[in-house]
């Protein structure tokens, strides 16, 4: 078995590379235990040092940086630079707060002199995906040593090259050999890790198989794990929202990455007062999407990740048209070459459609139209998934009292679900548990210790 990068805006082969043994895997679990015990002695100034010269190459290479990730996994250009600039503000921003963040806290509500002390963990494993494959694991890595921790990561079989290019960023920032490592290896091997005494919890983002995979290992080796996994979310349109904005931000939310994102907007609820209002323009900005080359500026929507990715989403989208949902846009590939699909508009899915409750990774929307706010939030209630979702109303307190009642980790007003270095991300139900990013990302892998001095 080797690991291919695979440009998909082309289908051409680009590199391979070995995978390690397992005997090969277990090694550097060994060398990574070592390289904790001494990093988790080091202050956070030597650690800050570090981050802060991986955030600065982030920069001064960000032009390299952003063609390696659109010709592995085929994202606009425009988009990459903007990941890598993404990771370089995370890094500053753990580097800089995390001593702050991790400071004692004294017990107040105790007639004693009590308080939490944070302590690192140990060695953690990180399972990626491609979808932003410098972000995913900078939101990971990046606190986690900061806190202490060394990281290991197994990075999404199609973006080797991202995942090796990284690792070399860490070791020229001045992270020791060990604190941060690649594993070239299938997932298979991933159970040996989380088994092994030395390593004491496991990140994955993912799938929804992927997730509960890694947490059934997690919960029988009893490891700590953080799962951020997939989302279906709602971006629900009530009748006071302008129109022309909240289409503008329904296309942003829907094609950003090619609509590969997990907190991209999936289900339009749109209630039937604005809905002709709404599709008619929503059908005319997604037609109007320019379908190219990824590293050309004018293309405005990009090849998905890979040619099963593509193939994977043409039957989903055709399961539900054969069972009567309408196209309204769309629906189908291109005739070309790469991983192309369709700006695609669905209408009329019902809960009977295999795809009414399945993440529609591409550029594919389903819109539903309800009578009224009440049937909208418990449209959007009636999901397996809880990652995010935005609301459109000109009204802020209805936005904030609807924004409430949706059963989500992350609902945004008036615009589009984002990520942002100091605000929480993670899910509810089947997106996963736990937070990343702020200073509840750092919080995940440390031992929160109580010192009582009586
Ligand atoms: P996967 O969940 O299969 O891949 C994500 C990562 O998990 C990869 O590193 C993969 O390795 C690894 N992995 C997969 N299965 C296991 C396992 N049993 N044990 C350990 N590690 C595992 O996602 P796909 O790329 O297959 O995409 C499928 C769908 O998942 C998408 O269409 C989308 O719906 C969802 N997804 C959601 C993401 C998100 O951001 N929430 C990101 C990616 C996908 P390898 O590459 O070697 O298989």
């Amino acid at each position: 078995m080797t690991i291919t990068s695979i440009n998909p805006a082309t289908n051409q082969t680009i590199e391979t590379f070995t995978p390690l043994t397992k005997d090969e895997t277990l090694d550097r679990v060994g060398q990574a235990d070592k390289a904790y015990r001494t990093w988790r002695t080091t202050d956070f100034n030597e650690r800050k040092q570090a981050i802060l010269t991986f955030a600065n190459q982030l920069r001064e290479r960000q032009d390299e940086f952003a063609h390696l990730i659109t010709v592995e996994m085929g994202k606009r250009i425009s988009e990459s630079h903007y990941e890598v600039e993404f990771c370089a503000e995370i890094a500053e921003f753990y580097a800089n707060g995390a001593e702050r963040f991790l400071a004692d806290q004294p017990m107040t509500a105790v007639d004693a002199n009590a308080y939490l002390h944070y302590e690192p963990l140990g060695v953690l494993m990180g399972v990626m995906p491609w979808n932003f494959p410098f972000y995913q694991v900078t939101r990971f890595a990046v606190p986690n040593i900061m806190a202490g921790n060394a990281v290991m990561v197994k990075h999404a079989s199609n973006v080797p090259q991202c995942a090796e290019a990284i690792a070399d960023l860490f070791e020229q920032s001045g992270i020791p050999t060990g604190v941060y490592t690649n594993l070239f290896i299938p997932s298979e091997f991933v159970e040996a890790i989380v088994s092994d005494s030395r390593v004491q919890g496991v990140s994955l983002t993912g799938s929804e198989k992927a997730g509960a995979a890694v947490a059934a290992l997690a919960g029988k080796n009893l490891k700590r794990s953080v799962l951020e996994l997939g989302g279906n979310d709602p971006f629900i349109v009530l009748e006071d929202a302008e129109i022309d904005k909240t289409v503008q931000a329904a296309v942003k939310g829907r094609m950003v990455n090619a609509g590969q994102s997990c907190v991209a907007a999936k289900r339009f609820i749109v209630v039937e007062a604005v809905a002709d209002e709404f599709l008619e323009q929503f059908k005319e900005a997604m037609a109007s999407m320019k379908m190219g080359d990824p590293l050309d500026e004018e293309t405005t929507l990009a090849p998905l990740s890979t040619e099963a990715a593509a193939v994977h989403l043409h039957e989903q989208v055709q399961s539900s048209i054969d069972a009567g949902a309408t196209v309204l846009l769309g629906g189908d590939r291109p005739d070309r070459d790469g991983a192309f699909f369709n700006p695609t508009i669905l209408t009329g899915v019902t809960p009977d459609m295999p795809t009414y409750d399945q993440e529609l990774f591409g550029p594919v929307a389903t819109v539903y139209v309800v009578k009224d706010e009440e049937a909208a939030i418990e449209l959007a209630n009636d999901s397996s998934y809880g990652l995010g979702g935005s609301v459109y109303t000109t009204d802020v307190e209805r936005g904030r009292r609807v924004a409430e009642r949706v059963e989500t980790g992350m609902v945004f007003l008036n615009q589009p679900t984002n990520s942002q270095a100091e605000l929480p991300f993670g899910g509810i139900k089947n997106s996963g548990y736990g937070r990343e990013l702020s200073h509840l990302g750092i919080l995940e892998f440390v031992n929160k210790k109580l010192i009582h001095l009586g």
